[in-house]
C-alpha cells in the first residue's frame, strides 16, 4: 500500500510541476512575442514610454526565468525531505531530545514541527535572497538592507515561538484527548484563532514591522474624509505605511474586521499619485469594505479548513500514510506530512480562489467608479500603478487566470469603460 501512496503522490506532484512550469513558459513566450511586435495594449498607448515598456518586459522575463530554477530547486528539496526517510530521522531525534529534557510527547511534537520549519526556512533562503538582493535590486525596487532583512526574520521567528507554538500545542492536545471528533474541536479552535489573528494583526503585529500613521493633513485627506463620510466608513481607519523602507513597489490594501478594520496606503503610492488618483484607490478599498469581501473570503477558507481537517482525521488513523514517507504514526507527524504532501491536491484550488478574488476586484473598481461618478480616476490610478511597478502588460491569459489574484490592468480598465458605456 505504501508503494501505491508514493506512486499516486509522485504522479500528482509531477502533474502539478508540469502545469506550473508550462504556464510559466507560456507566459515567457507571450511576453517575448508581444515585446518583439511592440504590442502595447491600447489602454497603455501614449501612457508608457518605450524605455519603461522595455524595462517592464525585461523585469517580467528576468523573474520568469528565475522562476524556472526556483521551481526546480524547491521541488527537489521537498521530494528529498519526503522520500529520503529524513523525516523519520528528525522525528526520532526530536523524541530523544524530548525524553532527555523530560518534555514528553507534546515536546517531541513541537520540536519535530520546528525542525521541519527550520529545514524549509533555511533551504528557502538562497532563492529569497537572490530575488530580493539580486533581481529586485537590479530593477531599482529593493530598499531592504541585509540588516533589516535578517531583523525581519528574527521578528518572524519570535512571532512563531510566541503565537505559533502555543497554537500548535492546543491543536496537538485536542487531537490527543478528544477522540474521533477531535477534528471538529480543532475546526472550532482554528476558526476562532483565525478571527483573533485578523483582529490583532493590523493593530499589534503589523506595526512591529512598519510604521503606520494616520494620513497627513492636506487636500487628499480632506477629500478622503468627505468620501468616507459619504460612504459611512470609520475614518480613524485610514493609514499610511512606510513601505518605502523595504521596497519601491507601491500598493494599498484593506484589512481587518469590525473595529479593527483598516485601509492602508503605502507611502510610495501616495507619493507617485495625484490626489484624484489616490482618492480613486481609496474609493476602491472602501468598496472592499462596503461589499464585505473579507468576510466572504473568510467563509470560503473556513469551508476548505473544515474539509481539510476531515481528510486529516482519516489520514491520522491510517498507518500506511506514515509508512509511505518513512514516519512512525503520530499526531504531529500527521500535521507535518499533511502540510507537505497537500500541495499537488490544493494546487487546483488556487485558481478558484484567485477567480473569486478577481471578482471582488471588479466589484471594488465598479464601486469606486460609481461613487466618484467617473471611471477616469480609477483608470489613471491603475495605469500609474502598473507602469511604476513594471507589471507585465501582456501576461498569457492562462497564466493570469491561474495565478493572478487581481485582473490585469487592461481587463480592469476595459471593465470600467464598459460600465461608463452603459450608464
Ligand atoms: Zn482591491
Amino acid at each position: 500500500m505504501e508503494q501505491v501512496i508514493v506512486t499516486i503522490f509522485l504522479a500528482l506532484f509531477a502533474l502539478q510541476f508540469a502545469i506550473e512550469f508550462g504556464l510559466n513558459e507560456l507566459n515567457l513566450r507571450q511576453v517575448a512575442i508581444s515585446a518583439a511586435q511592440k504590442a502595447i495594449p491600447d489602454a497603455f498607448r501614449g501612457k508608457i514610454d518605450a524605455q519603461d515598456y522595455a524595462k517592464s518586459v525585461d523585469y517580467t522575463l528576468t523573474n520568469g526565468r528565475f522562476h524556472r530554477w526556483s521551481e526546480i530547486y524547491g521541488s527537489t528539496i521537498l521530494l528529498l525531505v519526503l522520500l529520503s526517510g529524513s523525516l523519520g530521522v528528525v522525528d526520532q531525534w526530536a523524541g530523544q531530545w524530548a525524553e532527555s529534557s523530560a518534555l514528553g510527547r507534546y515536546g517531541q511534537g513541537i520540536i519535530f514541527c520546528c525542525a521541519v520549519a527550520v529545514i524549509f526556512t533555511v533551504t528557502g533562503l538562497p532563492t529569497e535572497l537572490y530575488s530580493t538582493f539580486g533581481i529586485e535590486a537590479k530593477f531599482g525596487f529593493n530598499k531592504t538592507t541585509l540588516g533589516l532583512y535578517f531583523s525581519d526574520k528574527i521578528k518572524g521567528l519570535i512571532l512563531s515561538l510566541v503565537i505559533g507554538v502555543p497554537f500548535l500545542l492546543v491543536v496537538l492536545w485536542l487531537m490527543e484527548i478528544m477522540g474521533s471528533t477531535w477534528w471538529l474541536w480543532a475546526f472550532a479552535f482554528i476558526s476562532l484563532f483565525q478571527l483573533l489573528m485578523i483582529v490583532i494583526f493590523p493593530t499589534f503585529i503589523a506595526p512591529w514591522f512598519n510604521k503606520f500613521e494616520p494620513l497627513k493633513e492636506g487636500e487628499l485627506r480632506e477629500r478622503i474624509l468627505a468620501l468616507a463620510e459619504q460612504i459611512g466608513f470609520q475614518t480613524s481607519g485610514i493609514y499610511s505605511m512606510d513601505g518605502s523602507k523595504r521596497s519601491a513597489h507601491s500598493n494599498a490594501y484593506f484589512t481587518g474586521i469590525g473595529k479593527a478594520k483598516r485601509i492602508v496606503l503605502f507611502d510610495t503610492l501616495i507619493e507617485q499619485m495625484t490626489t484624484t488618483q489616490g482618492l480613486a484607490v481609496l474609493a476602491h478599498e472602501m468598496g472592499h469594505y462596503k461589499m464585505k469581501h473579507i468576510r466572504r473570503m473568510l467563509l470560503v477558507q473556513t469551508v476548505f479548513l473544515f474539509a481539510g481537517l476531515y481528510i486529516l482525521s482519516l489520514l491520522v488513523a491510517y498507518p500506511p500514510f506514515f509508512a509511505a514517507f518513512g514516519l512512525a504514526p503520530s499526531n504531529h507527524g500527521a500535521l507535518v506530512l499533511f502540510t507537505l504532501v497537500s500541495g499537488p491536491f490544493t494546487f487546483y484550488l488556487a485558481p478558484l480562489m484567485n477567480r473569486l478574488s478577481r471578482k471582488h476586484e471588479y466589484e471594488a473598481d465598479r464601486f469606486a467608479a460609481l461613487t466618484l461618478r467617473d471611471g477616469k480616476p480609477m483608470e489613471e490610478a491603475l495605469i500609474n500603478l502598473t507602469v511604476k511597478n513594471l507589471s507585465n502588460l501582456t501576461p498569457h491569459p492562462w497564466y493570469s487566470a491561474y495565478h493572478y489574484s487581481h485582473p490585469t490592468a487592461v481587463e480592469r480598465i476595459e471593465a470600467i469603460r464598459r460600465l461608463a458605456a452603459f450608464s
